[in-house]
């Protein structure tokens, strides 16, 4: 059992009904979640979607409006920030500029009262944790971007927190080091056995890290699932569009029985849901394949889940290639295959139940 489907655990993070305002605008809103002991857990969505004020609350940086968190049984209301058992590390880092990096660390435990000696401990422990005991007495300045982020990961852990709170941990990196950095954040979160909470608008970040996610839209939770499940079986339109890139057919409900939907596809053509959801003739609905779930033949394909179209461009990316299907009503759909073909006009076509579909709210029509 993976803690969040055990029964018997205990929630070690609950956030009960939490809402924060500011002023008249509200920035988390009524939002319930609990997070796990060990977890690594990643809040993911939109700039502006309220998921570094979640995260500042539990810091207790921010006070909740509404609702309570709880940590370990302990009702943190009325806890000031450094009373609590959580670290946070910025995405700016704030680290001192004139100090070394072993000062640096020192700060904050010296600010606890913690003794010379066991400080000192401390320090090299964390230091060999990041794998930067060489460059100790290294300023800032005198560090690469990757380092700094070593050092401040190394100074939020060395007062080893019952939780670590990352705000977007790897934005100031560059792709090469971030996807890194993505693994060795995991090899070290496996290792402190220690509960990790991200905060990241990068869907890939999450899905890479996180044991699970919480997408995060107009401060709530729109799916709360493992990387897998998200993908797989967005909850709504908006997180199949988020994570991953997906193409969305448009299409208008034409018939429907007790077991199928049948929707008008784009350019004439059917596609068939399996679905029991209720669905009223006439009504819009979305279906959405992901660019690896969609075939391309030369040959026509009978029947129905059928596309026609033609290549308009490929980008080769090496490990795979990118199509650019230009379908007959203009809409432009995206497949990913490994090979390299070339015919064009083309049929489109998709695995059985490679796909999602939605209703006109967006949220899920098909229940399979
Ligand atoms: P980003 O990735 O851009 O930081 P976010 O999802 O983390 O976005 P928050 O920082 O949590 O978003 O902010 C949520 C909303 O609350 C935003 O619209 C922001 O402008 C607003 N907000 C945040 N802090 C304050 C504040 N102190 N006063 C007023 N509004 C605020």
């Amino acid at each position: 059992f993976a803690p969040w489907a055990d029964p018997t655990q205990q929630p070690y993070i609950e956030f009960e009904g939490v809402t924060k305002d500011f002023g008249n605008f509200t920035a988390v809103d009524d939002l319930t979640l609990s997070i796990y002991r060990r977890e690594f857990f990643a809040l993911l969505g939109a700039s502006g979607c309220g998921k570094s004020t979640l995260l500042r609350m539990l810091a207790g940086f921010e006070t909740p409006t509404k609702g309570r968190i709880v940590l370990d049984g302990e009702d943190l209301t009325g806890t000031p920030p450094y009373r609590r058992p959580v670290n946070m590390m910025f995405q700016s880092y704030a680290l001192f500029p004139h100090m070394s990096v072993e000062n640096n660390i020192a700060f904050g435990l010296k600010q606890e009262g913690m003794g010379r000696g066991e400080r000192a401990d401390r320090i090299a422990e964390v230091l060999k944790l990041v794998k930067l005991e060489p460059y100790a007495a290294r300023k800032p300045h005198q560090l690469s971007g990757g380092q700094r982020q070593r050092v401040a990961l190394a100074r939020s852990l060395a007062k080893r927190p019952k939780v670590l709170l990352l705000d977007e941990p790897l934005g100031a990196l560059d792709k090469k080091l971030r996807e890194e950095t993505q693994f060795e954040l995991t090899d070290l979160q496996y290792e402190l056995g220690m509960t990790f909470i991200v905060v990241t608008h990068d869907q890939e970040e999450a899905m890479t890290m996180a044991d699970r996610i919480a997408i995060m839209e107009k401060g709530q939770i729109v799916q709360l699932a493992t990387p897998p499940e998200v993908y797989e079986a967005p909850a709504s339109r908006f997180v199949a569009d988020f994570v991953g890139s997906v193409n969305l057919f448009e299409g208008k409900v034409v018939r429907k029985d007790a077991s199928r939907i049948v929707l008008e596809a784009p350019g004439g053509g059917e596609i068939v849901v399996d679905s029991t959801a209720p669905a009223e003739i006439g009504e819009t609905a979305w279906y959405a394949v992901r660019p690896e779930k969609l075939r391309i033949s030369a040959e026509p394909i009978e029947g129905a889940n059928v596309l026609a179209g033609e290549v308009w461009e490929i980008a080769y990316f090496g490990d795979m290639t990118s199509f650019h299907i230009r379908l007959d009503n203009g809409q432009i759909v995206r497949v990913s295959m490994i090979n390299r073909h070339r015919f064009s006009p083309l049929q489109l076509t998709w695995h059985e139940r490679a796909y999602v579909a939605f209703d006109a709210d967006a949220g899920l029509l098909l229940n399979r």
